[in-house]
């Protein structure tokens, strides 16, 4: 392929775009793998950040967007069961794209309900550690800091919890705008309100009230850090 292929990250514009007529921006692929394509319009979310990636079509054929580490565009693999393969589109060509739109609304969800429950963490004088947003295994990590001591006895981590959870339902009950702009450094900041802000690449619901059933299921102690697992789901769209 040749340099300077340009694509747009439609994803981080709105998440609820989950279908396209996009451009095939550019193709590439080794003898021994798959060809893979890339399309100007990208809709797909790559792994990253502690989220998924999305699931998707070009066509007919299922694939799997990744950032490419060599063009640094969101490439697209096939992985169809069926066999179908992208081996015919060119760069140019006109592509209907689309991803699963119920898996990105819970990757949505589950990622906004992170950063709320970092930013009830943060409020106890934790620091963030770690997120990992996948469906069944989400969970933020701090670190204690002075606060560790008071997390000592089970009944401690409960309380802890139910702060947790009260700053939850309070955020959610005000509804508070999400939002994304670029900083003085040219990086992306997602915010919550006044309430939180934070570097991010993800895709996020629009405002707190699409949240559902956002629940704090467990806090532990793991390795120095204190663990806050959860669920969190998209309220159904209208
Ligand atoms: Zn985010």
């Amino acid at each position: 392929m040749s340099d300077g292929h340009h694509q747009t990250a439609v994803y981080l514009e709105d998440t609820y775009l989950t279908a396209i007529t996009g451009h095939v921006a550019a193709t590439g692929g080794t003898a021994d793998s798959a060809a893979w394509v890339a399309v100007r319009e990208n809709i797909f979310h790559p792994q990253g950040g502690g989220q998924p990636a999305d699931r998707g079509w070009l066509g007919e054929c299922e694939v799997a967007p990744a950032r490419d580490a060599e063009t640094g565009l969101v490439v697209l693999h096939p992985r169809d069961d069926q066999g179908r393969t992208l081996g015919d589109l060119a760069e140019g060509d006109v592509v209907a794209a689309r991803v699963d739109a119920d898996l990105r609304l819970l990757h949505a969800a589950l990622h906004t309900a992170g950063h709320l429950i970092e930013a009830a963490g943060r409020a106890q004088g934790w620091v963030l550690a770690g997120s990992i947003h996948f469906p069944g295994q989400a969970r933020i990590e701090f670190t204690p800091g002075e606060t560790a001591a008071s997390l000592a006895g089970p009944e401690d981590r409960e309380k802890a919890a139910d702060r947790l959870r009260t700053r939850v339902a309070s955020a959610i009950a005000d509804d508070l705008p999400v939002t994304a702009e670029q900083d003085d450094e040219g990086r992306r900041v997602v915010r919550l309100g006044d309430l939180h802000a934070a570097p991010c690449g993800g895709t996020h619901v629009r405002s707190l009230a699409d949240l559902a059933d956002v629940t704090i299921t467990a806090v532990k102690m793991k390795k120095g850090r204190v663990r806050v697992s959860y669920t969190a789901s998209h309220r159904p769209l209208k």
